[in-house]
Parts: C-alpha cells; sequence; structure tokens
C-alpha cells in the first residue's frame, strides 16, 4: 500500500470527510484492521481565504507549494489538495514536488464520463464556478459545464464560507442549492457536480432526483485506487 499525502484544511470540515472516506475504502478493500498510510499537512484555512479574497494567487501558491514539499517529505507517494478552489495554483504546486498529483477535476471527469454523461452543471465557489482552471480542465475532458445564473453564483458561494466551511448546516440554504441544481438541469445539465469539498455536507443524493458527483467521495476513492494499484 502507498502512503497517500493530504494537504488540508481547506476547510478542515472537508478534511475530516478526506480522512475518514479514505480510511473506510481501504478498510472496505482491505478487511480486517487494515486503514490507510497516510502522511497530512493541514494549513490555517484564514491565511488562505485572505490570500483569495486580495487576489494574491502567487502568495497563496507559494505558501501552498511549501506545504506541498512538507507532505512529501513526512513520506506520501502522490498528493491530493484536498480542495476544488485552489487547484488554481496546482502548477506551483506540481511543480514543488516529485510525486503524482492527482487532480480533482481530472477524477471527477473521468467518473461523469464513465456514467455516460456529457452534460454537467458546477456548483462550488465563484472562482471555480467562473475561472478557466476548472470548467476550462473539465472541457478538456469532452465535458460540456453549466454554471448557475450570476445571483445564484453569490449564494453558492457565500453558502460555502459563512455556513460550511465553518460547519454550519441550514435548511434554508439546502433549499436554496435543491432548487439551484433543478435549474441546471431544466437547462439541460444532465447531472451536477458538488464541485466544492463541503456542499455533500449540505445536499446529496437523498435531497434531490438529479445524479450528483461529490467530488470529495471521487477524489478520496481515486487516491485508495492508486494507493493500492
Ligand atoms: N473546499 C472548498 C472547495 O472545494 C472551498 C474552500 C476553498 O476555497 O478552498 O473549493
Amino acid at each position: 500500500m502507498k502512503t497517500i499525502g493530504l494537504l488540508g484544511g481547506m476547510s478542515w470540515q472537508s478534511t475530516a470527510l478526506y480522512y475518514r472516506l479514505i480510511n473506510e475504502e481501504t478498510n472496505r478493500r482491505l478487511g480486517g484492521l487494515h486503514s490507510a498510510q497516510i502522511a497530512m499537512v493541514s494549513v490555517d484555512f484564514q491565511e488562505v481565504e485572505t490570500h483569495q479574497r486580495n487576489g494574491d494567487w502567487r502568495r497563496a501558491g507559494e505558501a501552498l507549494a511549501a506545504s506541498a514539499t512538507q507532505v512529501e517529505a513526512a513520506g506520501a507517494e502522490m498528493l491530493l489538495l484536498c480542495t476544488n478552489t485552489m487547484h488554481k495554483v496546482a502548477d506551483e504546486i506540481e511543480n514543488a514536488i516529485s510525486i503524482p498529483f492527482l487532480h480533482i477535476a481530472d477524477a471527477t471527469a473521468e467518473r461523469i464520463r464513465q456514467a455516460g454523461l456529457t452534460s454537467i452543471g458546477l456548483l462550488g465557489t465563484q472562482f471555480t464556478m467562473e475561472q478557466d482552471f476548472y470548467r476550462g480542465r473539465l472541457e478538456q475532458h469532452g465535458l460540456k459545464v453549466f454554471v448557475p445564473g450570476a445571483a445564484d453564483r453569490e449564494i453558492v458561494h457565500r453558502v460555502i464560507y459563512e455556513e460550511l466551511c465553518q460547519g454550519t448546516i441550514r435548511e434554508d440554504s439546502r433549499s436554496e442549492f435543491v432548487r439551484i441544481i433543478k435549474d441546471l438541469k431544466s437547462v439541460g445539465a444532465e447531472g451536477v457536480i458538488q464541485g466544492c469539498t463541503e456542499i455533500v455536507m449540505l445536499v446529496d443524493s437523498m435531497h434531490t432526483n438529479v445524479p450528483l458527483f461529490d467530488t470529495t467521495a471521487i477524489h478520496a476513492h481515486a487516491a485508495v485506487d492508486a494507493a493500492l494499484e
């Protein structure tokens, strides 16, 4: 079994999910008392969020690249960046390490293609929904990507930072997300990507009939595949 490297803390709410999912899946496959070999560095999300808000992606990239080298030095044999948004600086991180980097959008796109879908809705932070680093990456896999309108993008972004990243789950926010998911379907999306690693805490397949693609679980399971191959 290879050692899985996690660069987490963005937010810690979803890093906790990664830790659980990777261990559960490893145990499901290997049985007994088996659990995953994990090396993790967890950062202070306030600092990352300040860089995001200031548009200071250069400093964010430098800080995360430095943290990634710590994960590698701790014995990791692959790296997962446990957030969709900060894949904006994926190149800086990949350049700083010599172990494989498992890109969350690649793993997600592969899963969607396996399911036979080609048109997909995307929910995430405004950075993820609006900028090319993520949408463009999905499009490179042959997917047609739909995002909500500006007002709904603002709602999704606000709920992520003001509620989900702080562990708050609100029924009214869940209703809004379910409505937005339905709207994406009505404009042509065959399914919707939960393209922020905390969204699964709020809305899951029990809340909607629209097929959902949970980036947290997809990314975590891709790591177990790579660790056990
Ligand atoms: N975890 C979220 C994501 O997957 C948002 C937090 C962040 O900005 O990194 O995008």
